[in-house]
């Protein structure tokens, strides 16, 4: 181990140590354990900023894996929760916000005429089979390869390319036999495959977990055909892409709308949150009650009011907030990739919105199927150069923007990938 890292991340170090004695693997989801040198211990959030326990100050890109985008402390958001703990806890009760914040959605979704709320992604997309399955009474999926949907035995197939099977140890085998994996971006494939045997076609509109990648011309349209054809329903899974890509996520990006949509991370601004949305006709089989839809913490009202504070602070700001956003990821992977090909060091960013994805790989990497030349390893490598450098990235290369970026930041983080690179350059030479 390097001593300055050992002097720089103590408390992390630390922490780490103390945490694996009764803390399984000393986090609560295992990829946070894979942050290059260390999983930093962080002790507050401020804007678009970090600080660990050993006052190292980060920009942010890693967002809480993209939920906080209106930054780690949006006034409006954290007042509206004050206000909310000041009436109690009430979960599992009915209240006024899961109506109110229903209604918002509907304003904001294109597809969203109906919502349900559950806690997670992962919940969200269970109910979304569910409702697809129990609509059409069929069975099979149609999934795509390196898209991910959360980790519900049912669904967690396919998460990378080159990994066709089931990707967790203990996952029942059988639970994603229903499951047919296509290649994401290839229209014809699912033209081919799909027919009135499959209760659903189930998409990342833009690719996001892949590595940020935006469909392709004419892909969406046509799986949207195929499925009106079939009467399969056409599922968004826009836990990442919704209010980010745009406000109404990228089923208004893309002009593509979707049967049913899947919210989650941005939608609670930080605070766990998750919906299924979708027309009247699609979430019928929920809205008439014959599909049971259960969870004790659906719709928690500390949740719903930092959800509903947040699409109030994106509905009004968002001529300002999603260009302004974008406009940086642009910046940033721009400034990346001129210094990569200056210094000839084997590193990119690709952009989706407000977005992006920095990697190291051996060859270009223009579609999805080229995300298997990606060097994980190497990516760790970079992404830890980054964080000495004060800025966070996912570890395995994932950026986000939020509203509360600044232009200073993001000159700051210009400098901090300069020193990176330069690093790159010595530990490839
Ligand atoms: N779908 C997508 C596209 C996701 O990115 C994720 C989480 N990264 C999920 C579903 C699962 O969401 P959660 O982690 O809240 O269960």
């Amino acid at each position: 181990l390097d001593a300055a890292d050992r002097q720089r991340f103590a408390g992390s170090y630390a922490h780490r140590k103390s945490a694996l004695s009764h803390l399984a693997y000393g986090v609560s989801s295992t990829p946070r354990a894979t942050q290059n040198p260390v999983a930093i211990a962080v002790e507050r959030g401020e804007g678009a900023h970090v600080v660990d326990v050993d006052g190292n100050r980060y920009i942010d890109y890693a967002l809480g894996y993209g939920p906080l985008i209106l930054g780690h402390t949006p006034p409006s958001v954290i007042a509206a929760i004050q206000d909310e703990l000041g009436r109690g806890l009430r979960t599992a009760s009915v209240h006024r916000g899961e109506a109110e914040l229903a209604e918002l959605i509907a304003a904001c979704v294109p597809s969203a005429e109906q919502t349900s709320f559950v806690s997670t992604g992962t919940e969200a997309i269970q109910l979304a089979l569910r409702v697809a399955r129990a609509a059409t009474g069929r069975v099979k999926i149609i999934k795509f390869r390196a898209n991910y949907h959360g980790w519900a035995d049912g669904i967690h197939v396919g998460n990378a390319i080159g990994q066709d099977g089931a990707s967790a140890l203990g996952q029942d085998p059988q639970a994603a036999q229903s499951v047919t994996l296509l290649d994401w971006g290839d229209a014809g494939q699912v033209e081919a495959v799909l027919d009135a045997s499959f209760a659903a076609v189930i998409v990342e509109p833009a690719a996001i977990n892949g590595g940020c990648f935006e469909p392709p011309a004419g892909f969406l349209e046509r799986v949207r055909t195929a499925t009106q054809r079939c009467g399969a329903l056409l599922i968004f899974d826009e836990v990442i892409t919704g209010f980010r890509l745009a406000l109404g996520g990228a089923q208004e990006r893309y002009g593509v709308t979707p049967d049913l949509s899947v919210l989650g991370k941005a939608l609670g601004a930080g605070l766990p949150i998750s919906a299924v949305s979708g027309s009247r006709a699609a979430m019928e089989i929920l809205s008439s009650g014959r599909l049971m839809h259960r969870g004790t913490f659906n719709g928690n009202p500390l949740s719903v009011a930092a959800a509903i504070a947040c699409l109030k602070v994106l509905q009004a700001e968002r001529g300002e907030i999603y260009p302004r956003m974008e406009g940086f990821a642009a910046q940033l992977c721009g400034f990346l990739n001129d210094e990569a090909v200056r210094r000839g060091v084997p590193v990119r960013a690709r952009q989706a919105g407000a977005a992006f994805q920095i990697f190291a790989a051996n060859g270009p990497v223009e579609t999805l199927r080229d995300t298997a030349k990606v060097d994980k390893d190497k990516t760790l490598v970079f992404t830890g150069a980054l964080l000495r450098q004060g800025v966070m990235t996912l570890p395995r290369g994932l950026c986000y923007l939020s509203s509360a970026h600044s232009l200073a930041d993001i000159e700051a983080t210009e400098a901090a990938i300069a020193v990176a690179m330069e690093t790159m350059a010595r530990s490839t030479t």
